[in-house]
């Protein structure tokens, strides 16, 4: 099968699983797995933070977040696509008691303007704003970058507001492969940055924190009051660590590829795609001649795997499983479940 419905449906290659293997462990609660410090030391350096945490998933290192920068009863901003807000189980709610204040973006991206309209006056009648949260790229989006323009702004507007900003960064690997603006520049614009190792970076499990020492030593105690503390977690790490160091460089890849699945699709009529949108590794498109559902199980009969999003809309994903060869395939199967003639 071609997998398409995420970049989470890696698997550790022969030389991932060797590292892993080999890793050298301590207990990470105890402080002394030498494997995690190395993977914490070098996220931190590559973000250009002073520290950083690593998680078992992106939610934890985003719910961390929200817990350090808030107090029950305060507000949340974030685009109404946000993950924090519609795949994290509820857990702002939950785990920081915070109200979530949805902005309406351009798929996923806002400006220092909205923001500044959803704030709130001070007043006893309202939940003040303590924390702003943007998704880079963002996934509900469609894999879009956002302008360093927007955060710089939004940037200023919460220093000027005395206000917490946090990165959802799970494929900032991606945001700066399209762009060319290293993690670290997009990093500096924020008080804490997550990131996951286990989207295109391929890795089998886990994300990190970053941020400076004092907030991440915070994060750390969160961490194990949410049952995150792991023991011998370097054999993990080491799957990680090597995903950051061999699999960035490889991204681009997965962009060539979204996009010539994307170009060649959005030809086929019954299917709405502006190949344009296709920034990185996400390809969402719309079908107005049969249900996504029918599609989603005629490709399934193609060999190809790909998610529905909506009664009319899917989702394609490029990833380190899929080659050119693969998406040359799939775009095989849609012409062919299209009727459309196969040029040669
Ligand atoms: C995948 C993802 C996360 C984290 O997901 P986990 O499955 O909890 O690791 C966070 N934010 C975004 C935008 C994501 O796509």
């Amino acid at each position: 099968m071609i997998d398409l419905r995420s970049d989470t449906v890696t698997q550790p290659s022969a030389e991932m699983r060797s590292a892993m293997a080999s890793a050298i462990v301590g207990d990470d609660v105890l402080g002394d797995d030498p494997t995690v410090i190395e993977l914490e030391r070098r996220t931190a350096e590559i973000l250009g933070k002073k520290a950083a945490l690593y998680t078992p998933s992106g939610t934890m290192a985003n719910q961390i977040a929200i817990r350090l920068h808030t107090t029950p009863g305060d507000e949340v901003i974030c685009d109404e696509t946000a993950h924090i807000y519609n795949y994290e189980a509820g857990a702002p709610a939950v785990l920081s008691g915070v109200l979530t204040k949805l902005l309406k973006g351009e798929r996923g991206i806002f400006s220092a303007e909205d923001v500044e309209a959803a704030l709130r006056p001070k007043n006893d009648h309202f939940a003040p704003t303590s924390l702003v949260v943007l998704e880079n790229t963002s996934n509900r989006g469609g894999g879009s970058v956002w302008p360093i323009e927007n955060i710089r702004g939004i940037r200023e507007l919460c220093r000027d507001r005395k206000i917490a900003l946090h990165l959802d960064g799970a494929r900032l690997w991606n945001a700066s492969t399209a762009v060319g603006i290293a993690e670290k520049e997009y990093a500096s614009f924020f008080d804490t940055v997550a990131v996951c190792f286990s989207k295109g970076l391929g890795a089998p499990v886990g994300s990190a924190l970053a941020g400076d020492a004092e907030t991440i030593a915070l994060a750390r105690r969160y961490r194990k009051m949410l049952g995150g503390g792991m023991r011998q977690s370097g054999i993990i790490a080491a799957g990680a660590l090597f995903a950051l160091e061999s699999n960035r460089a490889r991204i681009l890849d997965d962009h060539q590829n979204a996009k010539l699945l994307a170009s060649r699709i959005a030809e086929i009529p019954g299917i709405v795609l502006d190949p344009d949108s296709v920034e990185t590794n996400i390809v969402i498109f719309a079908v107005e001649t049969m249900t996504a559902e029918t599609l989603r199980i005629e490709l399934e009969k193609h060999g190809v795997r790909i998610l529905t999003t909506g009664p009319n809309t899917l989702r394609a994903v490029t990833n380190l499983m899929v080659t050119r060869e693969d998406i040359e395939i799939t775009i095989s199967a849609f012409r062919e479940i299209f009727g459309v003639e196969v040029k040669t």
